[in-house]
């Protein structure tokens, strides 16, 4: 049953500007229109039991609307400001938060949301954090059981623990000796799988060899946070499902020298009974012509001689370096109070400061440049630009990239 909006809730929406929020309760409130309908954005950060909601007022039927919220979540909120930008997107700024915590995204009719609300048949929101930069893109590998894709990765990791980091997947099946719950998968049941699957919090998954695998949006993100590049071990089918995702990734199959090798490579390892054996050698045809499928991978190498492969590996990845970090030291302590935002017509979005109350000072005038943002719902949104904008004489700005 839908609910009336407040009068004076319905009296205040203008749009673009955020309504104020009771300081005394550290309640807030925002709401903005997109179309026949109005997003409001609330919560409270009361005694430590913060929470935040997303609800919609259908304008038209002049009811409330609860709907799906997809992606993470800001951990918390001290009130924020919202700006509605053109792409389906809602812009919210944290307040008195570093400016490389407090830039989000509240997809209202991204492409990603647009799928969802077909797929679930509820209205749809997704929450993505704005990062400033471009992270290097994830690398995915993927290839049959016993290809050596785990000993390729493990060689990675080993000469540069510094710069790549494991997407630890899920998984249904149950540890082998030697693994380790957390390092090489969360080991979990199927129920709980399927639960956080209904949940959005997955990139992909996919039932392998009779289990259930899955890449959660934390996984790559807690990588790539750390500002290492991101490597996913997934089988062809996570493969397409990562293709058709907002993530842009590099694709690499490993392929054997031979079916014969291949076979011997996974009984030599000695991990699987006889018949998981059986079953991943069967598996192991399909993935082998899947794995040829025009346009799904970037590149394919045989694993016939290890340390060829591991060079012809290294010099690739080395070619598709990204010169972007995405930890700017600058931008860490730069705690912001943002009072208000003005949307520019080049997709350059000014953010007017005010005092943040910690008594360094910061610049009062930033620039967000949003006109090559990358990824989105159900992950991050990349491709930030920040500027400073210090006023000099005679009307004449100096812009500096952060
Ligand atoms: P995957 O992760 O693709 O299932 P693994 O990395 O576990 O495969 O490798 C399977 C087995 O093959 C391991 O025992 C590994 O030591 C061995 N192996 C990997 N690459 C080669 C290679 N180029 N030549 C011979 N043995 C290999
Ligand atoms: P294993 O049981 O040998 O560790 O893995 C079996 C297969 O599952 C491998 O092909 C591996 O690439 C794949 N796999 C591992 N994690 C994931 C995942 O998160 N998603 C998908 N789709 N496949 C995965």
């Amino acid at each position: 049953m839908g609910e009336e909006a407040p009068e004076h809730l319905l009296n205040s929406l203008d749009g673009h500007l955020p309504v104020a929020c009771d300081s005394e309760s550290k309640d807030y409130q925002t709401s903005t229109i997109v179309d026949d309908k109005t997003y409001v954005v609330e919560g409270s950060e009361d005694g430590g039991k913060s929470w935040i909601n997303v609800k919609i007022f259908d304008n038209l039927t002049r009811s409330w609307l609860i709907p799906t919220v997809l992606g993470m979540k800001p951990v918390q909120l001290k009130g924020h400001s919202t700006l509605l930008l053109n792409n389906g997107r809602i812009l919210i700024v944290k307040k008195d938060y570093p400016l490389d915590d407090c830039i989000w995204f509240l997809e209202v009719d991204t492409p990603f949301v647009k799928e969802q609300k077909k797929l679930l048949g509820t209205e749809v929101v997704a929450w993505s954090k704005g990062v400033i930069g471009s992270a290097p893109k994830p690398i995915v590998i993927s290839g049959p059981s016993g290809v050596g894709k785990g000993t390729l990765i493990n060689k990675l990791m080993k000469e540069f623990p510094s710069k790549y980091g494991f997407s630890v997947s899920h998984t249904t099946r149950a540890p082998r000796e030697k693994e380790l719950d957390g390092v090489h998968y969360h080991f979990t049941e199927r129920s709980l799988m399927e639960k956080d699957i209904r949940d959005g919090k997955f990139l992909e998954f996919a039932s392998v060899h009779g289990n259930l695998y899955g890449t959660s949006i934390e996984a790559v993100e807690a990588v790539t946070d750390s500002g290492k590049r991101c490597i996913l071990d997934i089988d062809v089918q996570g493969a397409r499902s990562v293709r058709a995702s907002s993530l842009d990734a590099i694709f690499i199959f490993i392929c054997p020298p031979s079916f014969e090798e291949l076979e011997e490579r996974l009984r030599a390892r000695a991990t699987e009974t006889e018949e998981q054996v059986q079953k991943r050698l069967r598996n192991a045809r399909a993935e082998l012509d899947e794995g040829r499928s025009p346009g799904l991978f970037d590149h394919i190498l045989v694993n016939d001689d290890l340390e060829t492969c591991y060079e012809t590996l290294k010099k690739l990845l080395a070619s598709d370096e990204n010169a972007n970090t995405l930890n700017q030291p600058t931008t860490k302590n730069l705690k912001v109070h943002v009072s208000h935002m003005e949307s520019r017509a080049d997709q350059k979005i000014l953010l007017h400061c005010g005092t943040n109350g910690t008594g360094v000072k910061v610049p009062s005038l930033f620039m967000l440049d949003i006109s090559s943002l990358k990824g989105g719902a159900p992950g991050r949104t990349r491709g930030l630009n920040v500027y400073t904008v210090e006023s000099l004489r005679d009307g004449v700005n100096r812009i500096k990239q952060l």
